[in-house]
């Protein structure tokens, strides 16, 4: 029987063909993990990262869309326009979001 550790779904079987001709299963953990955000690390959805998907459907085609959830990509669109209004200044801003809001201000 498998031992404890190679008992989990996240353990993958490969097959390899040794020197004397035999197939042997390997098992190796699988690779990746789930999509955060940048800011708040909560879980992204829609996104994948199988290279032979289309880009398209490896995230959403959004502003920040695989690098902030929906709600993080909203405070940053806001405070940029909070900013260019003059009713907010760049220091009130959380230091995490700055390098996402800077970009929007020069557009
Ligand atoms: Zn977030």
């Amino acid at each position: 029987m498998a031992s404890p550790k190679n008992r989990s779904n996240s353990v993958r079987k490969v097959k390899r063909r040794t020197p004397q001709g035999t197939t042997t299963i390997y098992k190796r953990r699988v690779k990746g993990k789930k999509h955060s955000c940048a800011v708040c690390k909560g879980k992204l959805h829609a996104t994948h990262s199988l290279p032979s998907l289309a880009k398209s459907s490896r995230h959403p085609s959004r502003i920040y869309g695989g690098n902030l959830c929906h709600l993080c990509a909203k405070k940053a669109i806001i405070f940029s326009q909070r900013i260019k209004d003059g009713s907010m200044q760049q220091t009130e801003v959380e230091i995490l979001l700055l390098p996402y809001v800077k970009p929007l201000l020069q557009k």
